[in-house]
């Protein structure tokens, strides 16, 4: 039997595949992640890239031993020889946590905006919108407790959202206070549940035990009932002073720049080293359980990595989840707009010929020829199947002008052009392909 990809991980298709949709679309992917790019980077963000897999220890610290990620669903790497101690990356933070301490990046401006995209791993069961391959566009703010570098952070991923033309988007914002309030709220928690421990679902017992605020981002229905009939107070209310400021402000920034949000009371983050500011991004079409995208700020993390304290805060969007959202409102797939230049010799001896000019039309245009001698119906034809706009055809008379006859398909006109004319003709083109850089203008 044919051997297939493996279960939860997804071929990103090129244009023209039979099954191609907006989220399995490769150049679909390639322009949200531009589109995520060009807001980042105008906000001062830079590019990095960190290894795939990474220590074990990395992961079980940055990620957190009680998470369901370290516990049930990490890729563990082996190969000949070695001791087997790596992971393949299951989200982006610790690993730009650590190359941040590693490299020296302390001594950029700071804060220090970080951006990555790529994939990750995480071996959960398939449903749509959760694979065990996805991808993950991160940004990182490190270097300053400021609630104005949360309020911007919030901001970006808006604009984000923005630019890429979703429009059912919606930030659930919250705050999970500082190491003590979450003590005094996992104290308070404990009290309340324990009486009832015998309702709860097995995972929640075992949160009760070792992190009670866990429950509170608990799937199962029956521990959802109960903290409905308990009347389970929210994080919020345990807000100590500094904390409580600290989200204020946080809020009036984001009031000032018009960012909506709503509070939710809901969002937990259950590691130690996450403090304050912590939100998601929902979005019907993908289902209230699969957030859009989250983030935190993480101002233990740095120490629990082994090196000095340093706060950070960061998020990151799921790619496909945005991609799906995308589709939920109605885009499609990006038209394929095909070369702008096509080039047929109609003699087997100018195909090379062909070739050539085409290359050089690279320089200023997309330009494909046709491998074979073609005759000037043929040529057309296979012209149009690629989306081609102006085709040129190369015989022994034009060879020996060093002319081509060009025929524009939009407009039905032909002429003849110097060969050497022909870049000129190409870039005073309306459409002509945009070069990446005028593409970013
Ligand atoms: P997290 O690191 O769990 O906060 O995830 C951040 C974002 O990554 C989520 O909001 C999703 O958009 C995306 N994500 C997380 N896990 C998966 C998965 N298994 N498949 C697809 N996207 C995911």
């Amino acid at each position: 039997m044919a051997i297939k990809r493996p279960k939860g991980t997804e071929d990103l298709l090129p244009d023209g595949s039979p099954k191609l949709t907006l989220d399995v679309s490769a150049q679909a992917h390639a322009r949200l992640i531009d589109t995520a790019r060009r807001v980042l980077e105008r906000a001062g963000a830079m590019r990095l890239d960190t290894p795939l897999f990474e220590e074990a220890e990395l992961v079980q610290r940055g990620v957190g031993g009680s998470t369901d990620i370290v516990r049930k669903e990490m890729f563990t790497v082996y190969y000949f020889g070695d001791h087997g101690g790596y992971i393949l990356r299951p989200e982006g933070t610790a690993g730009i946590v650590r190359a941040y301490l590693q490299n020296g990046l302390k001594q950029l401006p700071t804060p220090l905006k970080l951006w990555l995209t790529g994939p990750m791993f995480r071996a959960e069961r398939q449903q749509r919108g959760r694979l065990r391959q996805f991808h993950q566009v991160d940004y990182e703010a490190i270097g300053s407790t400021d609630p104005l570098v949360d309020a911007e952070a919030i901001a970006l991923m808006v604009e984000v959202v923005q630019a890429l033309g979703l429009r059912g988007v919606r930030v659930k914002l919250g705050s999970i206070g500082d190491p003590e309030d979450r003590e005094a709220y996992n104290a308070y928690l404990r009290q309340t549940f324990t009486p009832h421990i015998d309702r709860l679902s097995d995972d929640s017992r075992d949160r009760l035990e070792r992190n009670p605020m866990r429950i509170l981002d608990s799937k199962s229905e029956g521990d959802q009932v109960l903290m409905a009939e308990l009347g389970v107070r929210p994080m919020l209310e345990f807000l100590g002073d500094e904390a409580r400021a600290h989200f204020t402000a946080v809020q009036n920034h984001l009031k000032a720049w018009n960012v909506e949000y709503d509070l939710d009371p809901s969002i937990v983050r259950g590691l130690d080293y996450y403090r304050r500011t912590a939100w998601e991004l929902h979005h019907e079409g993908v289902g209230a359980k699969s957030a859009l995208g989250g983030g935190g700020r993480y101002d233990g993390l740095a120490e629990v990595l082994g090196g000095p304290a340093v706060p950070g805060i960061g998020w990151a969007f799921g790619v496909e989840r945005l991609l799906l959202a995308l589709e939920a409102e109605g885009h499609t797939v990006p038209a394929n707009e095909g070369p702008l230049l096509y080039v047929a010799a109609l003699d087997e001896e100018h195909v090379a010929h062909a070739a050539t000019v085409a290359m050089q039309a690279r320089a200023v245009a997309r330009a494909e020829f046709a491998y074979r001698a073609l005759k000037p119906a043929a040529a057309f034809r296979d012209a149009e199947r690629r989306n081609a706009r102006l085709v040129a055809l190369i015989g022994s008379e034009e060879v020996a002008d060093g002319t081509l006859s060009v025929k524009n398909l939009h407009t039905g006109t032909q002429t003849t052009v110097r060969v050497a004319d022909l870049n000129a003709l190409l870039a005073a083109q309306p459409d002509a392909t945009p070069t990446p850089d005028q593409e970013n203008a």
